[in-house]
C-alpha cells in the first residue's frame, strides 16, 4: 500500500525546513512528508493527492500565509480529504484564529511556534493524531477510479466499456461521497461532464471515448504493423473465430473491435447452446477465452476503434478508423454484427441508461434488486434478460408485442419463464411511452386489442426489440440488402449472368463480397442464422475463402 502522507506548508523557508526536518525524523518510516511553500502550492498538492486516492493523514499548516491563511486553505482540503487530522502553526497574536477554527473547521490542535524542543512539544501531539487516524484507516483502491453520477448515461456507459473490457475500476457515486464529488469539481471545473475517470497516475479523463478510455487504461488501440494479410472488422464471435483461424494459420492478422470483444454474445448471461458446454457458459467467459486465443496465436486486438469506413486500392484494401488512422491488407473481413433496434416512443430516450436499457445490461442488474422492473420483447434474448433479471428484482413483466411466445422462443426458455413466480408476461401490448424524473419511474403500455392504456410502475426496463446491421461504414461500396445486411457469395445480385459490378472472370467465393478479397461473416451477412455456433462456424470457415484469394494476389 502507498505510505499515507503528513503534508506541511508554509510560506516561510526557514520554518518550513525546520517543521520538515522533524517531521521527517520522527514519521519518515510510516509516512510520506511532503511540503509546500504557500497555501495555492498546498491545496494543488491536496488535489494531486486526492486524484491518487493517496490518504493523507494529517495536515500541518500555518496560519499566516498571503492570499489564503491557514485556516481557510484547511477549510479547502477538508472537502478532498475529510478524514485527514488537522494542525494550525500559529503565533501568540493568532490564538483567538486557532479557538474559532476548532469549531468552524473542525480543527484538531493548534501548536505555538516555536514548538522546541518536538520531543515535548510536537511528536506527542502529532502521535495521539495519527495514532487515532490510523484506526479509522480503511484500505483505498489503488486501481481506476470512476467517478460519476448513478443517472448519467455517459457514465453508464463508461462502467460497460471498462467491465467489458474487463478493466478493474472502482465506482464512487458522488451523489454519496462528498469528498468525490469536490474532487470531480476540482479535477472538471464543473460536473456537466461525467464521468470523471482517475488512473493510478494520478491522471485524469473527463467523459473519455471509448478509444481514449481504452489507450488509457493499457489496452491496444494501435497496429503494430503496416501491412497485414487479413484485417478482421468487429469482434463478436465471428471476428474471434476468424482472427483465432487466421493467426493459427499464419496470416499477418488485426482485429479492430470499437467497444468490447465478445460482440453481442459478450452481452449474454449464459449461451447454454453452444456445443461443448453442458451447463452453459457466460458471454463474458466465452469472450475473455477467445481473445485469449486470438492474442496467443499472434492476432493484434484493438479496442476502442471504430472502422467508418473501406476503400479499395487493388491490390490493396484500405481501412479507415474514426481517427483517421488506415490500416492496409491484402483482405478485410466484416464481422460487425449488429444491435438491438431503439425504440421510439415519448420519453425514450433521455432516460436510456438511466432506467431504459437495450439488451441485457447485467452490469445494472444489482442497481434492481428488490424493484419491479420490464423486459420488452418476446424471444430469446428477452427470455434470457426475463430469467436473469428475476434473480435481482423483486418483479419482473414481459411485455410481449405477439398473443404468445411460440415460435419466437424456445420451449426450454419458455417453460422456465412460465415456472418462474416472479415473472409475470403480458401478451399483446406495446410500450407506448415511458415516464421519470432523472430516472425511469413507469412504463405506460397500450393493449393492441382494446386500445387500453395501462401504467406500469418500473425502475427500468431492458429492450430486446429486434435488430439493425453495423454496416453504415460499408454503405455504397458493397451489396447490402433491404435491410442493410452484407451479401456475400452466389447471394449477391447478378447483372447479365455476373455478379453486380464484378470484374474477376471467377465467381466470388464463399463469403466474399460484392468486393474481391472482402469478406462477411456472421449476423451481419445477409441471411446468416444468427446464433454464437453460426457465427463462430463462418468467422472459422471463411477463413478458408480469405486462403484461396490470398493465391490470387
Ligand atoms: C443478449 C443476447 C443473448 C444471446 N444469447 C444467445 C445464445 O444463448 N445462444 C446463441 O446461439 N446466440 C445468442 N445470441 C446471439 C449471438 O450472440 C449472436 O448471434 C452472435 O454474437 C453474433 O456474432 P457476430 O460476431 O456475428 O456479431 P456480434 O456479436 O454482433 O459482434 C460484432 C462486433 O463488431 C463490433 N463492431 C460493429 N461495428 C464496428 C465498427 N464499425 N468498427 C469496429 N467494430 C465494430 C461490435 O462492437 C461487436 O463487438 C444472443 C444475443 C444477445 C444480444
Amino acid at each position: 500500500m502507498t505510505k499515507p502522507v503528513i503534508l506541511t506548508v508554509d510560506d516561510d523557508p526557514a520554518v518550513l525546513a525546520a517543521i520538515e526536518r522533524d517531521l521527517r525524523r520522527q514519521y519518515r518510516a510510516d509516512y510520506r512528508v511532503i511540503r509546500a511553500g504557500s497555501a495555492a502550492e498546498g491545496l494543488e498538492a491536496a488535489r494531486a493527492l486526492a486524484a491518487r486516492n493517496t490518504p493523507v493523514a494529517l495536515f500541518l499548516v500555518d496560519q499566516r500565509m498571503p492570499g489564503m491563511s491557514g485556516t481557510e486553505l484547511l477549510r479547502e482540503v477538508m472537502k478532498l480529504h475529510p478524514a485527514s487530522r488537522r494542525v494550525l502553526l500559529t503565533a501568540y497574536a493568532d490564538t483567538e484564529v486557532a479557538i474559532a477554527g476548532i469549531n468552524e473547521i473542525a480543527l484538531d490542535h493548534y501548536l505555538m511556534k516555536p514548538w522546541d524542543p518536538p520531543e515535548q512539544r510536537l511528536y506527542p501531539v502529532l502521535d495521539d493524531l495519527l495514532a487515532e487516524w490510523r484506526a479509522r484507516l480503511r484500505p483505498t483502491f489503488e486501481g481506476i477510479r470512476v467517478l460519476g453520477s448513478q443517472w448519467s448515461p455517459q457514465c453508464f456507459a463508461t462502467k460497460e466499456f471498462l467491465s467489458r473490457n474487463r478493466v478493474p475500476y472502482e465506482w464512487v457515486d458522488i451523489d454519496l461521497t462528498a469528498a468525490a464529488r469536490a474532487l470531480a469539481e476540482s479535477l472538471a471545473g464543473d460536473l456537466t461532464h461525467l464521468p470523471v475517470v482517475i488512473f493510478p497516475d494520478g491522471a485524469h479523463l473527463i467523459a473519455p471515448s471509448p478509444v481514449e478510455l481504452a489507450s488509457k487504461a493499457g489496452l491496444q488501440t494501435h497496429a503494430n504493423r503496416p501491412f497485414y494479410d487479413v484485417i478482421v472488422i468487429g469482434g463478436g464471435p465471428a471476428g474471434l473465430a476468424n482472427a483465432v483461424y487466421a493467426a493459427s494459420e499464419g496470416l499477418r492478422t488485426v482485429l479492430v473491435e470499437s467497444h468490447a470483444a465478445g460482440g453481442q454474445a459478450g452481452t449474454s448471461s449464459l449461451i447454454e447452446n453452444y456445443l461443448g458446454f453442458p451447463s452453459g457458459i457466460t458471454g463474458e467467459d466465452l469472450a475473455q477465452r477467445a481473445t485469449a486465443q486470438a492474442r496467443r496465436f499472434g492476432a493484434e486486438l484493438l479496442t476502442g476503434q471504430e472502422v467508418v469506413s473501406l476503400r479499395r486500392e487493388d491490390p490493396y484494401r484500405v481501412v479507415v478508423l474514426a481517427g483517421g488512422a488506415e490500416l492496409t491488407g491484402y483482405c478485410v473481413v466484416i464481422t460487425t454484427g449488429m444491435s438491438a433496434r431503439t425504440l421510439d416512443v415519448p420519453g425514450c430516450q433521455p432516460l436510456q441508461g438511466v432506467g431504459v436499457y437495450y439488451g441485457a445490461a447485467m452490469t445494472e442488474a444489482a442497481r434492481y434488486r428488490d424493484k419491479d422492473i420490464c423486459v420488452v420483447g418476446g424471444a430469446n434474448s428477452a427470455g434470457q434478460g426475463a430469467l436473469f433479471f428475476s434473480r435481482y428484482a423483486s418483479r419482473v413483466t414481459m411485455l410481449v408485442r405477439a398473443a404468445d411466445l411460440q415460435g419466437t422462443m424456445a420451449r426450454y426458455l419458455m417453460d422456465r419463464i412460465l415456472a418462474t413466480q416472479n415473472i409475470d408476461v403480458l401478451f399483446g401490448v406495446e410500450v407506448h411511452e415511458v415516464r421519470g424524473e432523472g430516472s425511469l419511474e413507469a412504463v405506460i403500455v397500450k393493449c393492441a386489442d382494446s386500445g387500453e392504456v395501462r401504467t406500469i410502475s418500473s425502475s427500468a426496463m431492458f429492450l430486446f426489440i429486434g435488430v439493425r446491421p453495423h454496416t453504415d461504414a460499408f454503405a455504397g461500396v458493397l451489396e447490402r440488402d433491404h435491410g442493410g445486411f452484407v451479401i456475400t457469395g452466389a447471394d449477391i445480385p447478378r447483372e447479365h449472368g455476373r455478379p453486380r459490378g464484378w470484374t474477376l472472370e471467377r465467381d466470388p467465393f464463399m463469403f466474399e463480397t460484392s468486393i474481391p478479397g472482402v469478406f462477411a461473416a456472421g449476423d451481419v451477412r445477409s441471411g446468416a442464422n444468427r446464433r454464437v455456433a453460426a457465427a463462430v462456424g463462418e468467422g472459422s470457415a471463411a477463413i478458408h475463402s480469405v486462403h484461396r484469394y490470398l493465391r490470387t494476389v
